[in-house]
């Protein structure tokens, strides 16, 4: 199906998440013990209220949990393991799920705060939306900040100690690095994201990131129009062949970019902070994920561009400027392309020139070939030289790229409904703007995942059931994207990972392209042990859905 929010996404580092831990250690452990002992409801009495019975500044999910016994989301939608931040941000100590127990490599960041006097550190804590959706969401912050506090003042002996910042707010689609301790010393600010109302931010005063790559792309436009004047000759006969099947199609492909050239000016108004209909551009932060790179709703003068912290925190303004003519592609009049594959895909350099031409990497993609004709292609390639039948390898590599398409396309679908959900249980109603991911993408998981039908308003729940689907696929994506893979001829198998060897019947060849998308996209689903067992039939039902307009 066609989507009418665009993503860009660049592929992020590979991951695997930690298995859950089947007991939970440290000073949490005693909560959850005096809650299997006296159950949930019980434990909610405990409880300091924090919600009155009239009107206060609590979000919809905090009055909700005030109203309701401990909540946990299911086993077979929890999302585990730490973040892989963990091991770069040496300023924050991130914890498992339901966890306050400080674990490698975090356990090496105290020394580096030795000798600071603990008078002027604050420590923010703070837990993912899901985790003690009750009560018990105050006793895991402050367990956390105590797990933190003790090692620091323990290395700045009389120096006082720390302030406790307890966070009980939700922190986004990321899990993982809501699951911390920022240590703030003096005057530092914190970098969790503030997700409610929204998780607009400021662009930030000009010139900014959006300002400079703007004029880029101005000029970035420029160069390959005028390149195409020429397109027998470099630099523009090398991209056409590659991108657009032959010089040719030149006449085509200025067509697109003269369209996205002249969409230019529509970025420029500013969109007001949680203004969630106005034109132009805005920047959000990482309640979406810090690998958010831009988006782009609507076409021509009602074109909604929405930048990401990839985006801001890109330093090389031509990157980012090509980021805006991908995003212009998809809001040009005349042009509107859909994301028929990105320049990291296998899928890319397999379109055919109707695809080609209504794709947004590939005329992003033309632009930066003729600004830089080095740039080396970073999609993977299959080892395909164990087939030895007719067609064989060719047919095995369609069918990894149209794999790596669907999931990478599923999984955007579960990001841009996790959006529109959370929106919508903050306002209990759908909003308009959701319309199309209620009732194409949630109306898929009510059978299969039970969330709650639409048109009714979803809850707290169903937006923790659609993170845990996301982290699954994600999972899988990155796995597909992030490796090359060796195919065999003989029985169906996949290796656990998945990874990198396939094994295929010779019958496969001789089904359809999208049969064979459909069986390795099983293989690789029940190759996934992030996939629990029991879900497996739903995941692969749920992306052969979602890719039922996609091709092959
Ligand atoms: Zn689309
Ligand atoms: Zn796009």
């Amino acid at each position: 199906m066609v989507f009418p929010v665009h993503q860009q996404v660049p592929a992020p580092a590979t991951a695997s998440p930690r298995r859950h831990r089947s007991a939970v250690a440290g000073p949490a452990g005693g909560l959850l013990e005096l809650q299997r002992a006296a159950g949930n409801r019980a434990v909610a009495r405990l409880a300091v209220q924090r919600c009155g019975p009239t009107p206060c500044d609590c979000s919809p999910a905090e009055r909700e949990a005030e109203e309701t016994p401990v909540q946990r989301v299911a086993a077979d939608f929890r999302v585990t393991g730490k973040s892989p931040k963990a091991s770069t941000d040496l300023r924050s100590i991130y914890f498992d799920h339901e966890s306050s127990t400080v674990t490698a490599p975090d356990d090496t960041k105290f020394a580096a705060f030795a000798g600071v006097p603990m008078s002027t550190v604050r420590l923010k804590g703070t837990a993912s939306e899901e985790e003690r959706r009750g009560p018990g969401r105050a006793a895991l912050v402050d367990d956390r900040i105590a797990a933190v506090s003790g090692p620091l003042t323990a290395g700045s002996p009389g120096t006082g100690n720390p302030t406790p910042r307890p966070d009980l707010s939700s922190g986004g689609l990321d899990y993982r690095s809501a699951r911390r301790v920022e240590v703030l010393v003096g005057n530092q600010q914190s970098t969790a994201p503030v997700c409610t109302p929204s998780p607009d931010i400021s662009c930030g005063p000009s010139p900014n990131a959006f300002d400079t790559a703007h004029a880029r792309a101005v000029v970035l436009l420029a160069d390959a129009r005028n390149a195409l004047g020429t397109p027998t000759a470099a630099p523009a006969v090398g991209p056409l062949t590659a991108l657009f099947h032959g010089p040719a199609n030149a006449a085509a492909v200025d067509t697109g970019l003269a369209a996205i050239e002249a969409h230019l000016p529509h970025m420029l108004p500013v969109i007001p902070l949680h203004d969630a209909a106005a034109a132009g551009h805005r920047c959000i932060n990482t309640c979406l994920g810090d690998d958010f790179l831009a988006s782009n709703r609507g076409s021509g003068t009602s074109a909604r561009m929405t930048l990401g912290p990839k985006f801001l925190n890109e330093p090389d303004v031509t990157e980012r400027a090509l980021v805006l003519i991908h995003e212009g592609s998809h809001g040009a009049t005349g042009l509107i392309t859909d994301d028929e594959a990105y320049q990291w895909q296998r899928l890319l350099a397999a379109l055919p020139l109707n695809r080609a031409l209504n794709n947004a990497d590939s005329f992003t993609r033309f632009v930066a070939l003729v600004a830089n004709p080095a740039l080396a292609s970073v999609a993977q390639v299959d080892d395909t030289s164990r087939l030895t039948g007719a067609g064989q390898a060719a047919k095995a590599n369609e069918t990894m790229a149209w794999l790596e398409q669907w999931l990478v396309q599923s999984r955007l679908d579960l990001r841009s409904l996790y959006s529109h959900v959370s929106d919508a249980v903050t306002a209990a109603a759908w909003r308009p703007a959701g319309g199309h991911y209620r009732d194409n993408v949630m109306t898929l998981l009510v059978g299969d995942f039970g969330v709650t039908a639409p048109p009714a308003a979803p809850v707290m729940d169903d937006q923790e059931k659609i993170a845990g689907i996301f982290d699954r696929l994600f999972a899988l994506r990155r796995k597909i994207t992030g490796q090359a893979f060796t195919f065999r001829v003989g029985g169906y198998r996949w290796s656990s990972g998945p990874g990198t060897s396939i094994r295929v019947p010779t019958t496969f060849f001789g089904t359809s392209a999208r049969t064979r998308v459909e069986r390795l996209l099983r293989l690789a689903v029940n190759a996934a042990p992030f996939i629990e067992t029991s879900r497996r039939e739903h995941y692969y039902r749920l992306v052969k859905r979602l890719s039922a307009g996609s091709g092959p």
